[in-house]
């Protein structure tokens, strides 16, 4: 089985009034999830495996890069057995499969891409297309970057297509099988697109058409325009301070999206071919979101680049040195159909995973910390929340299986060779507070499971004072003998071991308790598992069942010697 690994990295901020304190996480998780499980704060589809230091302010930003480089490497390095040995993964079917992990994607944003491709900066991470020549739309596609190729390549040679030879310093992707660290930089459609091309680069030139058209009243105008949108679901109303808002994160680009064409429409009369080409811009966005895609939809995608490509002569003269030259995210757009032919749809693995990841799981690990020797408690908490969460994910499909079998009965397996015991009371009294003897209940050596099926229903009887438990044991059959040499105790829970499941040679104690009062406050009965007999596999049989595994609640325990 492949298991692609999408990685994840991006710095970010921690306090938000004072200081200057960033992290620099590392997030991974699996293609194999489906992305709704990816993006989830309840799910660990998203995982937390490393902070990177921060950046000294180094001016040999080749030292920066290999030592960066070199701690990606170390972080990953447990990988690159299981990549050609492969790990067993017990997966949710129930069955162990032999998983090949493959560095499949890494979410990064530009800067990012270009320390992990080691790719010039405003050079394209993907292929060779030079920077004079961008946005190189409608243009047939340069060479694909290739790290192979590289290698026999002298710095210089090296420089000519933008690419960095760093002597002391190879590729992490060298380290791994099968990886073409070039193909892992994916699109972003959020720090690309949203922030880049639309935000800007292109409002930015059509700001600038609005001052040449209305001089000093273009902010004005703009803003009577955002402010005159009629309420609507879904659509927001910036107010009167459109050009004035500074805090720009996804939702506000979105909005702005939504309703800029009509806003434009009127003001922009005279120019229709660049209204056009903005038109073509807002096509090619939304078309990057939908979260399937056909053959019809790539081609409506490739055509409104083309269209957008077409229009951008008409913002030339906005330019300072007359040429697009030097802006990759709007050569990036011309990747767009590959990428999303290669990674699935854009929502599938960008940039806004692992920015709401920051919020959910790096803020809030930041918040419980000393806020002195921050990185170490941080990693510490997010890994106590990954356990945390792991269990309650069990219990909850646990609970799931239970509300699915709500006839579920025990059934006690009763020997019918066993002897026929007589009925006779045994003396108990109360529960114990503790694991001790609440009584001297004795039964014999060779105790039947009728004798011990006895001792249950007598505790429970009177622990209950349920009258139908006294006329079970008759139907049984008591007896006196087991009250001669055994003791029975009652527990407050019983204690299992079992292998880790991360680690196994590791042994873990697992304790389930079962306390009329826990702490001196409410009663605590856990959840547990009881192995009985596999159910043959069909379409309504959950897997814990397919497992022989029975879900219940451990409300008495006891123990004998
Ligand atoms: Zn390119």
């Amino acid at each position: 089985m492949l298991v692609p690994l999408i990685l994840g990295s991006d710095k970010t901020m921690l306090s938000t009034m004072s200081g200057d304190k960033s992290a620099w996480p590392i997030y991974l998780t699996v293609g194999n999830l489906a992305k709704e499980k990816r993006r989830s704060t309840k799910c660990n589809g998203l995982i937390l495996i490393g902070i990177l230091p921060k950046c000294p302010n180094s001016p040999d930003q080749h030292a920066i890069k290999r030592a960066l480089h070199c701690a990606l490497r170390e972080i990953l390095r447990s990988l690159e057995s299981y990549e050609r040995l492969g790990i067993p993964i017990r997966c949710a079917d129930g069955h162990t499969r032999l998983g090949f992990p493959r560095l499949a994607s890494w979410l990064a944003d530009y800067p990012e891409q270009c320390a992990l491709t080691l790719v010039i900066y405003r050079w394209c991470p993907r292929c060779e297309c030079d920077p004079k020549e961008f946005p190189a739309i409608g243009q047939p596609g340069s060479r694909k970057r290739q790290l192979k190729r590289y290698s026999s390549l002298s710095a210089e040679e090296a420089k000519k297509i933008g690419q960095w030879k760093i002597s002391g310093l190879e590729n992490l992707a060298s380290f791994h099988l099968d990886c073409n660290i070039f193909e892992c930089m994916n699109t972003d459609r959020l720090h690309q697109l949203l922030k880049g091309v639309f935000k800007d680069h292109t409002w930015t030139w059509v700001m600038a058409l609005l001052t040449k058209i209305y001089g000093s009243r273009a902010s004005e105008v703009v803003d009577d325009g955002f402010a005159n949108i009629p309420p609507f679901v879904g659509l927001r109303n910036f107010g009167h301070r459109f050009t004035k808002v500074t805090q720009w994160t996804g939702s506000e680009y979105k909005d702005m999206l939504a309703v800029w064409i009509p806003l434009l429409a009127p003001l922009l009369k005279g120019f229709p071919h660049r209204l056009k080409g903005l038109r073509h811009l807002t096509d090619f966005i939304l078309l990057a979101g939908y979260h399937s895609h056909t053959d019809t939809t790539l081609r409506y995608l490739k055509s409104a680049l083309v269209g957008y490509g077409k229009s951008l002569d008409g913002f030339l003269e906005f330019r300072e040195n007359n040429s697009f030259a030097g802006i990759p995210k709007l050569h990036a757009m011309i990747h767009y159909v590959e990428c999303i032919k290669e990674f699935g749809s854009t929502d599938n693995a960008d940039t806004e995973v692992s920015e709401s990841a920051h919020s959910w799981l790096i803020k809030d690990a930041y918040r419980a910390t000393n806020k002195v020797d921050y990185i170490p408690q941080m990693l510490k908490w997010e890994k106590r929340q990954f356990i945390i969460k792991d269990r309650l994910n069990i219990l909850q499909s646990i609970a799931d299986d239970i509300s699915d079998h709500k006839a579920l009965q025990c059934q006690l397996m009763i020997d019918p060779k066993a002897p026929v015991a007589k009925p006779g009371p045994p003396k108990l009294s109360g529960l114990g507070t503790k694991c001790i003897p609440i009584q001297s209940f004795k039964f014999p050596n060779k105790a039947s499971l009728n004798c011990l099926l006895d001792a249950f229903c007598m505790y429970l009887s009177q622990l209950r004072s349920n009258p139908q438990a006294s006329r079970d044991l008759q139907h049984f059959g008591g007896s006196k003998q087991w009250a001669s040499s055994r003791k029975v105790m009652v527990a407050t829970g019983v204690t299992t071991t079992c292998q880790s499941h991360n680690n196994p040679d590791k042994t873990l104690t697992e304790r389930a308790r079962c306390m009329p009062k826990w702490r001196n406050n409410s009663p605590r009965y856990d959840h547990i598992l009881i192995q009985g007999h596999p159910v043959l596999p069909g379409s309504q049989t959950s897997w814990l069942r397919e497992q022989g595994l029975e879900p219940a609640r451990l409300l008495h325990a006891f123990r004998y010697n």
